[in-house]
């Protein structure tokens, strides 16, 4: 299978168990990043239309089965659309492979597997959660009920439009909620079909909603709606400061996953069999497009020849063309405005005096791909992590290399930086690798490994990279109030 000419999809929102039309009949579009060809055509919200689905979604909470429906009935629905995903996951992965750009195999059996994981995971959580009781003497007991909080906004990127929307939908249906769910304008065709798979698997109408268009309209509606009771929220710490002030006034419960520039940290006794590759996957997964790439590599100076040099060569191995093709290891970046941005901080790496060590260009591809926004994947040194490519998150195939002469140093460096959301070490030393992850200010600290995800596990940010977590009981104190319930017994 290689990118071919497809057809135009004509995409509605999805509200209230339907879908629909814009008010306005207004619709924008959507092209493919791989050769720029149009495939969709999409619903564009209005206002009007946010206030539509949030309020089906407030009556399908107040009026409908579904907060009150005993969590076996709830659970098992949640399964069965765990059950869709699988069935439907060519198509979904189609369709990110399409509008993000993702190599398509990996997408299939990665991030969509992974999505169907997420609903059943959460369905299974809710099912076995119990409740607390505290006997008070022979007079009293008290007992805690998590009840769902309401309507959640949903509002997600574009890197990982499907998984990570599921990652969010799973605890909100299984806690009891209902939600409008609200994809990113350039990736929204594999999210659109949540509605329908909530449905076809008996969830009833008005739980799951989709609204379609910008942030700065359709996003905004939705964090101001005095029907939404939660924002669950992934996406740049930009946009996370204006939901906290657009959310204030209705006073929104929210939860914050938010943008990175990991420090992946190399000492001098890595096992680089498994640190080189390890450290490419971290840098160039998604073409780079991942909160969580090792962007920033920190290498000890007595191994940096030999790492750059090995590093080098892996990433120059790398298969970068058609996502939709097997053995792709690297598909474009997402959008034009996106290359434009990534591709400008080759300028700034020159202007800093950073030394270029591979890539900074468009590889050479065939001809179909002419249009596609490719990169090679791009590798610098800079010896100061306070320069701006050390310090910024450029979301693309870019890493700069740091080198370091002791541990305290490289915990300076990887500490020096307004973001917190994960850090890596290669280190065959144990209390090495204890010590470097109780010292990194960051939600997830790797050893020897890179976005290995056990969904029980906490995962959020410090500092600027988020508030919150997200993961088993996490996601379900966030989805949910804890009410005690205080009886006498005389
Ligand atoms: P973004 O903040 O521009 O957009 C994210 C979502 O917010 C989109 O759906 C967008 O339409 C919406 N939005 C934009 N303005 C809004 C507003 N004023 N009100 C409400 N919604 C609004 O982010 P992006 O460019 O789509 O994604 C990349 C960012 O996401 C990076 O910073 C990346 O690190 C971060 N990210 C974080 C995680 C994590 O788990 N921490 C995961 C993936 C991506």
């Amino acid at each position: 299978m290689t990118t071919v000419k497809t057809e135009v999809k004509e995409v509605g929102l999805y509200i209230n168990g339907e879908y629909v039309p814009s008010s306005d009949g207004e619709t924008f579009e959507v092209t493919n990043p791989a050769n720029q060809e149009l495939i969709a055509r999409v619903s564009e919200a209005t206002e009007e239309d946010v206030d539509r689905a949030c309020r089906a979604a407030r009556d399908a909470f107040e009026n409908g089965p579904w907060r009150k429906m005993p969590i076996e009935e709830r659970a098992a629905k949640l399964r069965k659309m765990a059950d869709i995903i699988l069935e439907r996951k060519e198509e979904i992965a189609r369709n990110d492979a399409m509008d993000v750009g993702k190599p398509y195999e990996a997408t299939l059996n990665g991030e969509v597997a992974r999505a169907a994981h997420n609903i059943r995971f959460f369905a299974d959580f809710a099912e076995k959660q119990g409740a607390e009781a505290y006997p008070m003497g022979e007079e009293y007991i008290n007992y805690t009920r998590y009840e769902p909080v309401g309507v959640a906004a949903l509002i997600t990127p574009w890197n990982v439009p499907f998984m990570l929307t599921t990652w969010k939908l799973g605890p909100c249906l299984a806690a009891g909620n209902t939600a409008v769910i609200k994809p990113a304008e350039n990736t929204p065709l594999s999210v659109s079909l949540l509605g329908e798979i909530a449905k076809e698997a008996g969830i009833p109408d008005g739980v799951v909603n989709v609204v379609q268009g910008k942030g700065s309209v359709v996003g905004n509606a939705l964090t101001t709606h005095p029907e939404v009771d939660l924002v669950s929220f992934t996406g740049s710490t930009a946009t996370a400061k204006h939901i906290m002030e657009s959310g204030a006034s209705t006073l929104k419960k929210v939860s914050f996953e938010l943008g990175g520039k990991a420090a992946n940290i190399i000492f001098e006794d890595a096992d680089l069999e498994k640190a080189i590759p390890g450290s490419i996957r971290a840098a160039f997964f998604n073409s780079g497009q991942v909160c969580l790439a090792g962007s920033r590599i920190l290498v000890q100076r007595s191994i940096l020849d030999e790492f750059l040099e090995k590093f080098k060569q892996a990433a120059q191995a790398m298969k970068v063309g058609d996502p939709q093709e097997k053995g792709t290891d690297m598909g474009p970046l997402v959008s034009e405005d996106h290359y434009k941005k990534v591709t400008s901080y080759f300028e700034v790496a020159k202007q800093e005096g950073a030394q270029l060590i591979s890539g900074g260009k468009r590889p050479e591809l065939p001809e179909k791909l002419s249009e596609g926004f490719y990169l090679e994947p791009t590798i610098y040194v800079h010896e100061d992590p306070k320069a701006r490519i050390c310090q910024e998150e450029i979301f693309g195939p870019v890493v700069t290399i740091i080198p370091f002469d002791t541990e305290e140093e490289a915990l300076e460096i990887a500490n020096d930086t307004q973001y917190g959301l994960n850090g890596v070490v290669w280190t065959e030393n144990l209390k090495r690798a204890h010590r470097i992850s109780h010292g990194v200010r960051a939600g997830t600290i790797w050893v020897n490994c890179w976005f290995v995800r056990d969904l029980r596990a906490p995962f959020g940010g410090f500092k600027k990279s988020g508030i919150g977590r997200e993961g088993g009981e996490h996601s379900m104190a966030f989805f949910t109030e804890a009410k005690n319930i205080c009886i006498a017994l005389n």
